[in-house]
């Protein structure tokens, strides 16, 4: 396994949780990886494998093999021999052959026994663990704890977590590596609790913490299960003792909890840590811009990715730096910046890295531009599941859920195994084209086909595809059928499908069991509001309002964006602080009465208020995607593609208004929202009115 630099950054910043997903070993690379990083060559082993030395001591070696006692003192190697030749079989992965050697020498070295268990480590090989441990007892090594730091690793390796604990508990004398080593072994096995307890252990045996147990119990409080919000408290508190300790200010303490506090949602905390480090180096870099970019602020995400490469040029960004800028790209739909990052990537050679090449084809998709995505995703030999993933949600929300179906099926025909967010994408996919039938087989296959158990994200597609469908009494008895509580994905799906067709019955049942499992979710509440609003009841209206305000949550407020000539600029409804506001609000004015001409009628259901037409049609004409399909229009050159990114479900009107203007202004426009893609064109829009 040859890790390069970038690769061993790369696995440092994942989280421990994502371990399930790193391979069949059940390893968290960044624990484990050190240990199988080739080191040097020995200068003397060199000299041995290039040597005719090698070859009298691989002479000796096999007759030693024939004959376990060298029957002839004159004839024995010397010690020194004896220990360079098990380090050099360990070096050579003859793992069996260097134990066979070890009840030949008298005085074995704290070195030959760390060879020993390197090679067991590596070569995973648990069955020559008892041997090498018993041998190890025998020479009165177990009270060293140099070679206790290397068993628990070892045992860590194997999963063996009790043996790991058993070497822990015997070793009398623990130096800081060995409470490092075991805390790392507890890290691997989720043991998390006693992980965090141990931590706290350190403290009282008066041995003093490092830089490193303050990471592993970081990352520790990462791992567990509990609510966010306890997780926020305990890497207070370890960071409070951190600073006591005068640890947090080392760089790779701060790092930690810049990236912790970003993982839970702390933006502010970890800018905090970041301005205080008073170094940094790449990493930490990357773990802010990957903080910014996670919490979807994907404008900071750039800005401080600006600030690295004008500010300090001699730090070079490297694979994990660039897939969080191109993930910030993807969220804002920036392409000509994605674009530039496209090319810095081909000039510092690191587009062979799977998870960069992810983020290129994952970052042309969400800028509207598939057929870039394709060509990346066509040019690559070496594709990961998640490449693939990509691919198929791609197609997916470009409306083309024949083709994603067909890179579904392309991936099992290359014996790719498909994970269970495959079946997301491809079900959403269906979902977004309304092939029914086709994604009823999907389903199915999970479990009979491919071994998967279809979970609450894959029914919440079913039930979004059927409830598309006008199938709601389908999608109803889906929900009926579920095996198990279904998660608010699927009731969301459900409220969502009567929002289009109209089910006050079924959207009342749905709503209801989402207010008692997500309270705080606003979007809920709008939503059905909005079905009592188009019904004209209202009553209910005010009194879902009423409950949005008791509760104090708000309405996210609709946010568009517009890239044009590589310079993002971004509308709020109705935004008074925009220089531009006054001549956007003028074209659209004139813009409404040119399409108004052609047969458009404003659409005010999405208008919450018992208002005058006139009332609810200003209300309309300040939806952030008019102000920003106007600028658009005002500040791009003719013929060029507008794209426009907005954060919430695109409105029944703009979708109305922004067909009409497609027509009449010959122009093509590409809106994505939260839910997919509209390439409207010609007075039509790709999603063929269903989304
Ligand atoms: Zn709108
Ligand atoms: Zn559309």
């Amino acid at each position: 396994m040859n890790l390069s630099t970038s690769a061993f950054i790369i696995l440092t910043l994942l989280p421990v949780s994502y371990r399930a997903t790193m391979g069949t070993s059940g390893k968290h690379p960044f624990l484990t990886a050190p240990s199988f990083i080739p080191k040097p060559l020995n200068p003397h082993l060199q000299y041995y494998n290039s040597s005719p030395y090698l070859f009298s001591l691989r002479s000796l070696f096999c007759s030693l093999s024939s004959h376990p006692a060298p029957s002839q003192p004159s004839h024995s190697p010397s010690t020194n021999n004896y220990n360079h030749l098990i380090q050099s079989l360990c070096k050579q992965g003859n793992l069996r052959q260097a134990l066979k050697l070890i009840p030949q020498e008298p005085n074995p070295t704290q070195r030959t026994y760390e060879f020993l268990i390197l090679a067991c480590t590596r070569q995973n090989a648990r069955s020559y663990a008892p041997a090498i441990v018993r041998h190890l007892i025998d020479d009165g090594f177990d009270h060293d704890p140099f070679l206790s730091t290397k068993l628990i690793d070892m045992y860590s390796n194997f999963s063996s977590i009790d043996d790991a604990r058993h070497v822990f508990d015997r070793t009398p004398e623990k130096t800081i590596f060995v409470w490092n080593a075991f805390l790392k072994a507890l890290l691997l096995a989720d043991e998390v609790e006693e992980a965090l307890s141990l931590f706290r252990d350190i403290g009282r045996s008066g041995v003093s913490s490092d830089s490193f147990s303050y990471s592993y119990a970081l990352k520790a409080c990462l791992a567990s299960c509990l609510p966010e919000s306890v997780v926020f408290n305990r890497v207070r508190e370890i960071h409070g003792h951190a600073i006591r300790a005068g640890y947090d200010s080392r760089i790779h303490v701060a790092t930690t909890l810049v990236d912790c506090y970003g993982k839970i949602g702390g933006v502010i905390c970890s800018r905090k840590v970041f301005d205080e480090m008073p170094h940094r180096n790449v990493v930490s870099w990357s773990a802010m811009i990957a903080c910014y970019a996670k919490n979807g602020r994907h404008f900071d995400a750039l800005e401080i990715f600006r600030g690295m490469m004008l500010r300090n040029p001699e730090i070079v960004p490297n694979s994990v730096t660039m897939v969080s800028v191109l993930q910030a790209c993807a969220g804002l739909a920036a392409m000509g910046q994605g674009k530039l990052l496209h090319c810095y990537v081909l000039r510092r050679g690191i587009d062979s890295t799977v998870s960069v090449v992810n983020a290129l084809i994952s970052m042309y998709i969400k800028c509207g531009n598939l057929d870039a995505g394709r060509r990346i995703f066509d040019s690559r030999m070496s594709k990961d599941v998640v490449t693939w993933n990509s691919m198929i949600s791609g197609c997916g929300v470009h409306g083309f859920g024949n083709e994603a179906i067909q890179v579904f099926e392309e991936m099992i025909r290359e014996g790719i195994t498909p994970s269970s967010i495959t079946f997301v994408s491809v079900l959403g996919a269906c979902s977004h084209a309304g092939l029914v039938e086709e994604g009823r087989r999907l389903l199915e296959s999970m479990e009979k086909e491919h071994n998967l158990i279809p979970e609450s994200e894959h029914y919440a597609c079913m039930v979004d595809l059927l409830g598309r469908a006008g199938r709601l009494d389908e999608a109803a008895k889906i929900i009926e059928g579920m095996e198990f509580e279904p998660g608010p994905t699927v009731w969301g799906s459900l409220l969502g499908a009567c929002r289009i067709h109209g089910s006050i019955e079924l959207a009342e049942k749905a709503s209801s069991h989402l207010f008692e499992l997500e309270p705080k979710n606003a979007g809920n509440y709008v939503l059905l509001a909005d079905i009592y609003a188009e019904a004209k009841m209202w009553e209910e209206v005010n009194r879902v309002r009423k409950l949005l305000e008791e509760r104090e949550l708000q309405k996210l407020p609709g946010c568009s964006w517009i890239e044009v000539k590589k310079k993002l600029y971004s509308f709020v409804s109705v935004d008074g602080l925009n220089p531009q506001t006054e001549e956007v609000h003028a074209m659209l004015a004139e813009l409404v009465k040119e399409v108004k001409g052609m047969g458009y009628m404003p659409d005010t259901r999405v208008v919450l208020y018992d208002l005058d037409p006139d009332e609810k049609e200003k209300i309309v004409m300040g939806h952030s995607e008019k102000l920003a399909l106007a600028f658009g229009l005002i500040r791009s050159g003719k013929g060029e593609v507008i794209r426009i990114t907005k954060n919430l479900r695109l409105c029944e009107d703009c979708h109305s208004l922004t067909k009409f203007i497609s027509k009449f202004t010959k122009r093509e426009i590409l809106v994505r929202d939260v839910n997919r893609f509209h390439h409207f064109r010609d007075g039509a829009c790709s999603c063929l009115d269903y989304w």
